[in-house]
């Protein structure tokens, strides 16, 4: 391994664009470098700034000469720190945020560092809108190459069934196209397990139109719903055409910090029809309600707070098999319940139920991609979060306790039969929300063997996506 120290970075600097940046620890002001290692999970090291495809290239060209270890930054919205290196090189997207839509062919396409913001609003400019992450400071970067859930997948599938091409920059530092028909092995493999693959440096995605205003929101119940509203979701899910997207969760806001259940409402339609299908959930009479028409691109920000940066967090993806069980979702009620009285420092914690509609991307086969999580479930996201130190371990430990005991109701479930043969082979747990270190064999699943033998084509070095998740 190198240092930074023995690094020439005059000589790298030589060879960049006047755009580009490098920042380290020896810049003034210390802001500079602050910011540059700013991330929702926090976590460095000399950090680049390539502002051109070619910069890319030098980039990895000289990370892979450095011998140091290697992360690739796009929206810094990774919840294992995977885009983070102490003492390592970070190549920083954040100045390759331009986006190209094509309105005749209803595509568009997005450079590497792009958040979702970027996309969205560019698409609607021409009423299109396409799948992309339900809270739009995420990059499609981390998003985009680990699946993609967004408002849309019930409509048009997962965010990787809807690309339709990339630009990777890989190890070698040369630059490859992907596509169905272009480097079909790699383009396989980048959709699910793609930070592990190379630089994504641009993204081009399949559009919609989205001529009409969604309806969304935040309704609030007190904990006594929770059988209520986990019904009505259950059921709302069943009978749905895919537009609707719940997402309960428990939670203590302020002011009173006390647990309550908040829902996440998405719609895609006009109010009256909106309101007319969620008929069973707004008939329980929720204390607060802010459900109202917005824009689709609007309503890609109206979570950016509720799991917002700033606190000490741990998170893990899990799943429930559908129907969610109500004594289930009761259960881990009161497991949050006595967590949060534990330590009563973890105000910011949530537990969040995706209710995706999932019926979309169950059309695709669990082999067709990388992304090994298709199947009838719910995910369920634990996310404990705190200010002291002194109470890292204590929330972590919840974090592992819960995530054993959901992925064993899965497991078990799954054994006594009556599963279709797509979910009997879903992992089970979502790479994006792995925050544990799960494990490859545990996140691809069926489709491990087949990354190991790409990764040892593509990245035999292992210069992208190191960590517990490393494919080699
Ligand atoms: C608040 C919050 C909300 C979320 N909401 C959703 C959601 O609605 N849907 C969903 O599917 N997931 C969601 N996630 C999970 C999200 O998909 C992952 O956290 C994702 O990794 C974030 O990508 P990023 O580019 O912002 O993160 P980063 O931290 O920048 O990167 C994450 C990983 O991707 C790699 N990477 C990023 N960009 C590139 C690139 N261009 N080329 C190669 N590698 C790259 C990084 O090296 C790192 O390994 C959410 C996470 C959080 C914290």
């Amino acid at each position: 391994m190198g240092s930074v120290q023995t690094l020439d970075l005059e000589q790298l600097r030589a060879r960049l664009s006047e755009t580009a940046e490098i920042v380290t620890k020896d810049d003034s002001p210390p802001e500079l470098y602050q910011k540059s290692i700013a991330r929702w999970s926090e976590s460095s090291s000399i950090i680049i700034f390539p502002a051109t495809v070619e910069d890319v290239c030098v980039a990895v060209e000289y990370s892979a000469a450095s011998g140091l270890e290697v992360a690739v930054v796009g929206g810094r919205h990774s919840t294992s720190g995977s885009s983070s290196s102490e003492g390592g090189i970070h190549i920083d997207l954040a100045k390759m945020r331009a986006v190209t839509v094509d309105p005749t062919n209803k595509t568009v396409t997005a450079q590497g560092g792009c958040r979702w913001e970027d996309v969205d609003t560019a698409l609607a400019n021409h009423q299109l809108a396409t799948v992309g992450g339900t809270v739009n400071d995420t990059g499609i970067g981390g998003l985009t190459l680990g699946g993609g859930y967004g408002h849309l997948m019930g409509q048009y599938g997962l965010v990787i069934d809807n690309l339709l091409e990339a630009e990777v920059v890989l190890a070698d530092g040369s630059v490859q196209k992907c596509s169905e028909s272009e480097n079909e092995d790699l383009f396989w493999a980048i959709r699910g397990a793609g930070a592990s693959f190379g630089v994504a440096t641009s993204l081009t995605y399949q559009a919609y139109d989205q001529k009409n205003d969604t309806w969304a929101g935040l309704l609030f119940f007190p904990r006594e719903r929770v059988r209520d509203v986990f019904t009505a979701a259950n059921h709302l899910l069943d009978i749905g055409d895919g537009r609707c997207t719940l997402l309960p969760a428990y939670g203590t806001p302020p002011p009173s910090f006390e647990v309550i259940i908040l829902v996440a409402v998405f719609f895609n339609g006009p109010q009256e029809e909106a309101e007319t299908f969620l008929e069973p959930l707004l008939s329980l009479n929720p204390f607060l309600n802010t459900t109202a028409s917005v824009p689709y691109d609007n309503c890609n920000s109206l979570l950016n707070h509720v799991l917002g940066p700033g606190f000490r967090r741990s998170f893990k993806g899990s799943s429930i098999l559908v129907p969610v069980a109500v004594d289930f979702a009761e259960e881990i009620l009161r497991d949050f319940e006595e967590f949060v009285a534990r330590v009563p420092d973890a105000k910011a914690s949530v537990v969040i139920f995706e209710y995706f509609p999932y019926k979309k991307m169950m059309e695709v086969s669990q082999t067709s991609t990388a992304f090994a999580n298709r199947g009838a479930i719910v995910g369920i996201i634990l996310a404990p979060g705190w200010t002291d130190p002194k109470n890292d371990s204590v929330c972590r430990e919840w974090t592992r306790t819960m995530y054993a005991k959901t992925r064993a109701d899965r497991l078990r479930k799954m054994s006594e039969g009556n599963v279709d043969s797509l979910t009997k082979t879903t992992v089970g747990e979502y790479m994006n929300h792995d925050g544990l270190g799960a494990g490859p064999k545990v996140l691809y699943g069926v489709n491990y063997d087949r990354l190991v033998e790409l990764k040892k084509k593509y990245d035999p070095k292992r210069l992208f996506g190191n960590g517990p998740n490393s494919i080699i």
